[in-house]
């Protein structure tokens, strides 16, 4: 039992797991070479809660929900108990030519929730792929419908939509872009209606008002040749956690409806409560052409994804020609296991007020991040529902970052790690996006965390 492990061999296994780690894996978004010494692994045992549970006996807050996947908190019963259920019951079979139960449910089960208008459900089994089949659900039905010249994509300044060909595509942070620029599909960039590059005096909304007409130019620059418009609506979450006014969701749905486009809303991260409300686009008041949804689709549980569309779409695919049919498919579409997790997660929501609860909790995190606000070194602190953020600058007034050489964020990082705290600064902003269920006690430690890595960050 690990409980009996006095500390020096709680220490040395987790050396030992380090070592053997070292040995034979390769860590996404990671320089392998800064592992051994700069940057050492972190063998976790057990996660409960906000916490996860470290090999060496440490206990870290899971600030950043793993990233941004967890909801209602690791090792959350009623999640496992489900998935242990079906696992005794069915754990995959081919969705092709076959279904099951929890997958009908749960398609069900979403298209109760999402934003109205939305009446078909994909599967895939991670974020990326959510994205490549919308872009190219979108191309395929518009082709369908005999329009062959709708070949281009609208994505946004800032924007991240995962990691494979199609979807690195559509993202514009060059950290992950430049390198494989030669390969990827080129969009028509839109620039970002991040609220924090809003003119002096200039509100949010009226930011995301310009912002949109510059939409709307590029739209009438391309006429017929776009076939969807892709965005995070309220967050752009890898670009920085930077934040813009609904308004910018609602005209970008207009523009895209009066040009004969679709829309792409990539929930992925904001989806499930996250933004405040279920779905962000509720606050826009707006239902897109593709809902793309994965990270807390299972709870954080199982790798899941989920694209809602609409019936235009699927109909425009039927037909007696299997060139017309969406052929996509992966091995693991529509996995049973995951289909638990995600039944069970929304059955959370159906039985407990998890986004008044969240109400609270994000109201505990603005009044708690308030005193960083003036704070020599922080330019913004912003929040939309569970998602605070911390801009942490070199100099306020002309808001300028450190060199990224300098890697602050880094120094924030191993702050918290040294203190019990998982944050994952981007750059150098630092974020809170915790499990639901983070108590008082707990966010209070986060505060205090917070405020020592800006400190470490920036002395
Ligand atoms: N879209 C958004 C908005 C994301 O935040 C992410 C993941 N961070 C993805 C897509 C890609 O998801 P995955 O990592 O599961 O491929």
């Amino acid at each position: 039992m690990q409980e009996d492990k006095n500390e020096a061999q709680m220490l040395a296994e987790a050396a030992r797991l380090r070592a053997r780690d070292l040995a034979v894996l390769w860590h996404p978004c990671t320089q392998m070479a800064e592992h051994p010494d700069a940057l050492p692994l972190v063998p976790i045992r057990r996660g409960r809660g906000a916490w996860l549970e470290g090999v060496d006996g440490h206990r870290y807050l899971d600030a950043v929900s793993s990233w941004w996947t967890n909801l209602f908190g690791h090792g959350e019963p009623r999640i496992a108990a489900a998935i242990a259920r079906q696992a005794q019951e069915l754990e995959h079979v081919i969705f092709a030519g076959f279904t099951h139960e929890p997958a009908v449910l749960l398609a069900e089960s979403l298209l109760r929730v999402a934003p109205p208008g939305l009446a078909r459900v994909f599967y895939a089994d991670n974020g990326s792929a959510a994205v490549e089949i919308a872009l190219k659900m979108s191309f395929h039905a518009h082709l369908n419908r005999g329009d062959s010249k709708r070949r281009r994509f609208v994505a946004l300044e800032n924007g991240y939509h995962g990691e494979t060909l199609g979807a690195l595509s559509m993202g514009d942070i060059p950290l992950y872009r430049r390198t494989y620029a030669p390969l990827l599909l080129t969009p028509l960039f839109a620039p970002s209606p991040d609220a924090y590059d809003a003119a002096p005096g200039e509100t949010a909304e009226q930011c995301a008002l310009r912002r949109a007409d510059q939409l709307l130019a590029l739209f009438e620059d391309n006429e017929g040749e776009i076939c969807a418009l892709i965005l995070e609506p309220l967050v752009q979450c890898a670009g920085g956690m930077r934040m813009h006014h609904p308004a910018y969701v609602r005209r970008a749905r207009e523009i895209c409806s009066a040009h004969g486009a679709h829309l792409i809303a990539d929930e992925i991260a904001v989806g499930f409560g996250r933004s405040g409300t279920m779905f962000a686009c509720e606050q826009a008041g707006i239902t897109p052409d593709f809902l793309c949804l994965s990270k807390g689709l299972t709870g954080g549980f199982m790798p899941m994804s989920a694209v809602l569309t609409t019936s235009d779409v699927y109909e425009a695919f039927l037909d007696e020609s299997r060139d017309r049919a969406f052929l996509h498919s992966h091995s693991y579409t529509g996995n049973p296991l995951g289909c638990a997790a995600a039944l069970a997660s929304l059955s959370i929501f159906q039985s407990e007020p998890v986004l008044e609860k969240n109400r609270i909790t994000a109201g505990r995190m603005a009044a708690l991040a308030e005193p960083l606000r003036a704070h020599p070194h922080v330019a913004d602190v912003r929040q939309t529902g569970m998602i605070l953020a911390i801009e942490v600058v070199a100099h306020r007034a002309t808001r300028r970052h450190y060199d990224p050489r300098e890697k602050r964020g880094l120094r924030g990082y191993r702050h918290a790690l040294d203190n019990g705290v998982l944050l994952r600064p981007l750059g150098e902003v630092l974020y809170w996006m915790p499990p639901y269920c983070i108590d008082e006690a707990a966010l209070q430690q986060l505060a205090r965390i917070t405020t020592g890595a800006i400190e470490r960050m920036t002395d």
